[in-house]
């Protein structure tokens, strides 16, 4: 079901085999937490011709139900897309208002469409992927916030250690693969014994989560390199909520083969645009007159047709249309990224390509 075919400077080149087909490694996923992507629709990650995206288990739960998708089909039909498609349990989403607490038994939270509550338990969540019928369901954990305290990221791995296990039990569809999550928050050897002890369950993948929620970079590249070398090299790893170009290329050369982050979107959203030379900020009156498009090299349909000033008024009109064009541009900047990721590692030149990738990404920061 996972199979690494180039390895080349760390970086490895494979094929996930899931119920939905066989789809390349490295690979990044747009969150399309409740079954879409904001101003963006599945037609269009097809366009882009992403093969792998990821939504939220327990909000599609609440909204529109996993009764209601199930009876639909499953994921893929009711909202037409074809690819991989993961499912989170909902972990993330403590962070949000909706999150009423936790015991040991699982997670509180209250649905905000209709002020229910809803505790999140591992056979709870787990029926709800298998409802959902997704390719890649995770394993329920808990997470602690970045600049917790030491005994707050024990409690924290304890409950995800215990919730990992029962997860597993709970998980009975054998099509649809199970993935664990290592957690330990920034406490390097609470990494290495969650990394020692998710291995050891034997999930058909490994993810580390916990990562890219606030600290800085060489915390997270700190956490990999403690973690990478511990679980089983013959299983897909996967960093949750890593998403700008830079992070993913040094991911990948330390070994990580799939990623998923609101990162691209959500900055399109904002107006910062991922460009051959570096991000851009279409909100800046420099763009008002500059009738180039985003990227030169990009032959996205937004930037084959429309220019840097035509972006930068519908910003400042705040047209939602502005907003799907941005984020559009941005996925497929990401995807021919991945290609080329995908590439370098089968030319067996990675290192170069990340080399070249970095000047290239800083290139305009001085200009
Ligand atoms: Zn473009």
């Amino acid at each position: 079901m996972f199979k690494i075919n180039f390895e080349s400077d760390g970086a490895r080149g494979g094929i996930l085999q899931t119920k939905s087909g066989e789809f390349e490694t490295p690979f990044f996923m747009p969150a399309a937490t409740m079954g879409s992507g904001k101003c963006i629709t599945t037609d269009d990650y097809n366009s882009v011709g992403l093969k792998n995206i990821i939504c939220n288990a327990l909000v599609l739960s609440m909204m529109p139900g996993n009764d209601v998708v199930r009876d639909n089909g499953g994921i893929h039909k009711f909202i037409n897309f074809p690819g991989c498609i993961f499912t989170d349990c909902g972990g993330f989403q403590m962070s949000r208002s909706m999150y009423k607490g936790k015991t040991s038994k699982g997670l509180h939270f209250v649905n905000p469409f209709n002020e229910t509550k809803v505790v999140i338990t591992p056979e709870r969540i787990m029926n709800i992927h298998q409802d959902i019928g997704s390719d890649v369901a995770m394993a329920l954990d808990d997470m602690a916030p970045y600049g917790a305290t030491r005994e707050e990221y024990i409690s924290a791995l304890k409950n995800t250690h215990r919730w990992q296990e029962q997860s597993k039990k709970f998980h009975t569809d054998s099509k649809q693969l199970l993935f664990g999550i290592v957690q330990g928050g920034f406490q390097m050897d609470l990494r290495r014994i969650s990394a020692h002890f998710i291995d050891s369950l034997d999930f058909d993948g490994v993810a580390i989560g916990g990562l890219a929620i606030g600290e800085p970079t060489t915390e997270m590249y700190k956490v990999l390199r403690n973690v990478l070398p511990i679980i089983d090299k013959d299983k897909p790893r996967y960093v949750m909520g890593l998403g700008s170009p830079l992070d993913i290329v040094e991911a990948v050369s330390q070994g990580v083969d799939c990623f998923d982050s609101v990162y691209p979107t959500k900055n399109a959203r904002n107006g910062t645009l991922f460009t051959s030379k570096g991000n851009i900020d279409i909100t800046k009156i420099k763009y008002a007159r500059d009738m180039s498009p985003i990227d030169s090299t990009c032959d996205c349909f937004v930037c084959k047709h429309y220019s840097k000033a035509y972006m930068h008024h519908l910003m400042r009109i705040k047209e939602p249309s502005g907003k799907r064009f941005r984020s559009y541009h941005n996925l497929y900047f990401m995807q021919r990224l991945i290609e080329r990721v995908r590439l370098a590692i089968k030319e067996n030149s990675f290192e170069k390509f990340k080399k070249d990738f970095i000047k290239e990404q800083l290139s305009s920061r001085s200009a």
